[in-house]
């Protein structure tokens, strides 16, 4: 009888998974990044599911785990599925968390990790409504607990992307409706993804919802009907799979520089 999958399959890394004496022995947790996912559970349209933000993410952080070797340090920490994404209100299924109970949030766990011995942590985002709220935390993670802290950012780029999408396809868009295709076939709609877009590249007004010299704050009714943003019909599996190997591939690679580059968020300790 072959040996059951571990769950996670990154279960060596993942702390809630490891006992108290494990976590107090680990050897390299002043330097190993401890990797935070971020997500959300909000409405995608009406052909995804909400989950979309919080399921990429554990995606993410279970390939890019299968791409690192184990000589390469970091940890997992229990993923943090529901964001502030009070920008989807009025939508069945979308779950808020206020700025002021996701920003506790991130803030208690990086103190408890501090206070278990562990130096670096690293939030992988999947959802752009928490930004602005992580931002401003990871500062006060930096500047009041010492801890270093930052994001994985990897630069993904997605050719076959018009600039139109790239610019004014922002949700529920072909990207993460062609990652939903390839992961989670079962659990999409395709055909009823609509294609729209609150604004055009070609207009030279100064004020839209994003990307502008001036932006507004939108809820989804605002500039979207059917909560899309984006041409989700001209998501396909293959570019989706495709995609989701860039990303994986992506996010291993900024695990591994946060792992290997014990300077990167500090130059100094500050206490
Ligand atoms: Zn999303």
């Amino acid at each position: 009888m072959s040996a059951p999958t571990p769950f996670p399959r990154y279960r060596s890394r993942y702390l809630p998974a490891l006992t108290p004496a494990q976590i107090a022995s680990l050897p390299d947790k002043a330097w190993a990044p401890v990797v935070l996912a971020t997500g959300a559970i909000e409405q995608h349209g009406p052909h995804l599911p909400v989950a979309v933000d919080s399921f990429l993410g554990q995606v993410w952080v279970t390939r890019a785990a299968e791409r690192l070797p184990a000589d390469v340090p970091f940890y997992v920490a229990p993923p943090i599925t529901i964001g502030k994404s009070n920008e989807h209100v009025g939508f069945p299924g979308t779950l808020i968390l206020s700025k002021d109970v996701l920003r506790l949030q991130v803030f208690a766990v990086a103190q408890q990790l501090k206070a278990w011995g562990f130096g670096v942590l690293v939030i992988l985002n999947t959802h752009g409504g928490n930004t602005s709220v992580l931002t401003y935390t990871l500062r006060e993670i930096r500047a009041q607990l010492g801890l270093r802290a930052g994001y994985l950012r990897p630069k993904i780029r997605f050719a076959e992307i018009t600039p139109q999408e790239a610019t004014y396809g922002f949700h529920a868009n072909q990207w993460e409706s062609a990652a939903m295709l390839a992961l989670a076939r079962a659990h999409t709609k395709p055909e009823w993804a609509v294609c729209h877009y609150p604004a055009s590249i070609h207009d030279p007004g100064e004020l839209r919802p994003e990307n502008a010299p001036a932006t507004y704050s939108w809820a989804s009714q605002d500039i979207s009907p059917s909560g899309i943003m984006g041409d989700a019909p001209a998501a396909t599996i293959e570019a989706g799979e495709r995609w989701s190997d860039l990303a994986a591939d992506g996010f291993a690679a900024e695990i591994k520089r946060w792992a290997q580059d014990p300077t990167l968020g500090a130059s100094t300790d500050l206490f």
